[in-house]
C-alpha cells in the first residue's frame, strides 16, 4: 500500500520531490539505460514478477522497474539498438530458470516412480488380515484332524474333513482378491499423482475440470508458460537468423567461385586468341618469305 503510495507521488511529483535543494543538485534523474534498471522488465516481462507469493517466488528484482522508464525506452531511437542486449540477457534468465524447473521435474517424475514402487508394499487392512488368519488356523486344524483320521484308518471321515479345507481355501483365495483390490482402490484415490509438465506442480490424476483449470489459470503456471515460451520463440528467432546467415555465406561464395570461373575462362580465350595470332603470323611470315625467295631467286 505504502509502496503504490509511493508510486503514485513519484509520477506526480518526480522521484525527486523531496531531496533538499542541496540534495537535487547532486541528484541525477535515473534513465532508462542505467545500470541499475532492469533490461528484462524494459524489453518484456522481469521474471521477478511472474512468481509472488507462490512456491517459486524469486524475490524482489533487485533492480528499478519503472514504468515511466519502460515508455521512455519504448519512445527512445535507441531502442532497436539495445534490444538484443535486454532480449539477451531475459533468454539468459528464463533459461536458467527452465534448467532448473526441469530438474524439479525430473527429481519429482522419480519420487512419483518411487510411491508406486512403496504403493505396491501397502499392508493391506487389519479386519482383512485377522479374517485371513482365522481361514488359515481352521484350515491348519482340520488339516491336522483329517491326517490322525486318515492314520485311524477313518478315510470316509478324512475326506468329508478335506472337503471343508478346500471350501476354506476357496474363501481364502476370494478373501485376498478383495484385500488386493482395496489396496487398489486405496491407491488410486490417494497415490495417483502427476506432473504438470510446464510449472513442475505435483497433480492430482483424474482431477475434477474446475480443480484442472484453477491449476492452469494459477501464477505459477501462467509464469513458467510465459519463460517457455518466451525462452522457445528467441531461440527460434536465433536459428533462424543463424541459418540465413549461413545460406548467405554460401551464396557469396558460390558467386565468388562462378566469378572466378568466368575470369578464368575469359584468361584462356585470351591465351588462345594470342596462340593464334601466333601461328597466323608464322603462316604469313613463311608466305612472305616464299614470295621473296621466288621473286629473288626465280629459278627456285
Ligand atoms: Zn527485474
Ligand atoms: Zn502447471
Amino acid at each position: 500500500m505504502v509502496e503504490a503510495q509511493r508510486a503514485l507521488l513519484d509520477e506526480l511529483m518526480g522521484t525527486a520531490r523531496n531531496l533538499t535543494d542541496e540534495e537535487k543538485k547532486g541528484y541525477r534523474e535515473v534513465r532508462w539505460d542505467d545500470r541499475e534498471v532492469c533490461g528484462c522488465y524494459l524489453v518484456r516481462f522481469c521474471p521477478h514478477d511472474l512468481f509472488v507469493n507462490t512456491k517459486s517466488d524469486l524475490g524482489p528484482c533487485p533492480k528499478i522497474h519503472d514504468p515511466k522508464l519502460k515508455e521512455s525506452y519504448e519512445q527512445s531511437s535507441r531502442f532497436e539498438l539495445y534490444m538484443p542486449r535486454f532480449e539477451a540477457e531475459l533468454a539468459q534468465f528464463c533459461e536458467k530458470l527452465v534448467q532448473d524447473l526441469d530438474r524439479k521435474v525430473r527429481r519429482g517424475r522419480e519420487r512419483l516412480a518411487q510411491d508406486v514402487d512403496i504403493a505396491s508394499l501397502v499392508p493391506m487392512s487389519t479386519e482383512r488380515a485377522e479374517q485371513l488368519a482365522t481361514i488359515e488356523e481352521k484350515i491348519k486344524k482340520l488339516l491336522e484332524q483329517s491326517e490322525s483320521l486318515g492314520e485311524e484308518g477313518r478315510v470316509d471321515e478324512a475326506q468329508a474333513l478335506m472337503k471343508k479345507v478346500d471350501v476354506l481355501n476357496i474363501e481364502k483365495t476370494a478373501l485376498m482378491q478383495l484385500a488386493s483390490s482395496e489396496k487398489g482402490l486405496i491407491l488410486s484415490q490417494e497415490k495417483k499423482m502427476a506432473l504438470c509438465e510446464i510449472c513442475g506442480s505435483f497433480l492430482i490424476a483424474n482431477e475434477t475440470l474446475e480443480r484442472t483449470q484453477s491449476h492452469i489459470s494459477g501464477k505459477q503456471h501462467i509464469g513458467y508458460g510465459m519463460v517457455r515460451d518466451y525462452l522457445a520463440t528467441y531461440k527460434a528467432v536465433k536459428d533462424k537468423a543463424k541459418e540465413e546467415e549461413k545460406q548467405a555465406k554460401e551464396k557469396e561464395l558460390e558467386e565468388k567461385r562462378k566469378q572466378r570461373e568466368t575470369e578464368e575462362l575469359v584468361e584462356k580465350r585470351k591465351e588462345n586468341g594470342r596462340d593464334k595470332d601466333r601461328e597466323r603470323e608464322k603462316e604469313r611470315g613463311k608466305e612472305e618469305r616464299a614470295v621473296l625467295l621466288k621473286w629473288t631467286h626465280p629459278e627456285v
